[in-house]
């Protein structure tokens, strides 16, 4: 199926979720993770009208933004080395994988303008998965006060890798009731009205959730590499 196709599938799957959930289906937005396939596969999601790429390397990111920078808005999905912000700082518009205070100080020290980023939660508290633990989330939060280039737009997370829908959906609403607990703190700099959770396996248990941007790879541009 072409990229356009595949767009359509997921399109008609989130207005049945919406509509079964009563959800508007303008608050979701679409993501397409282009980190497996060539520039030329992502510029025909571009081309189908996705606006947001999503990339988790800074190698990827540069290279495709080279090519088609100015026509999307650009978002950093992955594990974020400190000293890998300053190549991508002026490039991005989001950053999803905020889980240490060294990495904002770092993002708040190299950024010329407020950045919207989600700190990331490890909520099924999986070894292999980066993102701070549940419980940690609040006091984080609390602290990121200090750089003021710092926004806090939302929660990021990865479910486990299972098609298990109790234990997918169980991570998803943890998710989302902290969401309420960092709204509750009304920090200016935390408006928090984003979930950034849903992936080709899991969105649409995501979207039942509360997930606002879903990151779609392998079932949207497909996988060359
Ligand atoms: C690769 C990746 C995705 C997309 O995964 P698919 O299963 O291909 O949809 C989403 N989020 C993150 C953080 C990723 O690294």
């Amino acid at each position: 199926m072409s990229v356009q196709e595949n767009l359509q599938l997921i399109q008609a799957n989130i207005m049945e979720v919406c509509s079964k959930t009563n959800r508007d289906p303008n608050e979701i937005k679409i993501i397409a993770v282009t980190k497996y396939v060539s520039t030329e596969t992502a510029q025909k999601a571009i081309e189908a009208g996705i606006e947001h790429i999503g990339e988790n390397r800074d190698s990827g990111l540069n290279q495709k933004w080279e090519v088609m920078g100015e026509r999307a808005i650009w978002h950093f999905i992955g594990t974020l080395q400190t000293r890998k912000v300053k190549s991508i700082i002026d490039k991005v518009d989001y950053i999803h994988s905020l889980d240490r205070l060294s990495l904002a100080e770092e993002i708040d020290k190299r950024a010329d303008h407020i950045i919207k980023c989600f700190v990331q939660v490890n909520a099924a508290n999986e070894e292999t998965k980066q993102g701070l633990s549940v419980d940690e989330v609040v006091p984080f939060v609390e602290k990121l006060k200090d750089f003021p280039n710092i926004r806090v737009v939302g929660l990021m997370t990865m479910a486990p890798f299972t098609d298990n829908e109790s234990v997918l959906r169980e991570t998803f609403s943890k998710v989302k009731k902290l969401q309420k607990g960092v709204q509750a703190l009304n920090l200016p700099y935390a408006p928090c009205d984003e979930l950034s959770m849903g992936m080709s396996n899991d969105y649409k248990i995501a979207i039942e959730e509360g997930a606002t941007m879903i990151r779609i790879g392998t079932s949207l541009v497909g996988k060359e590499f």
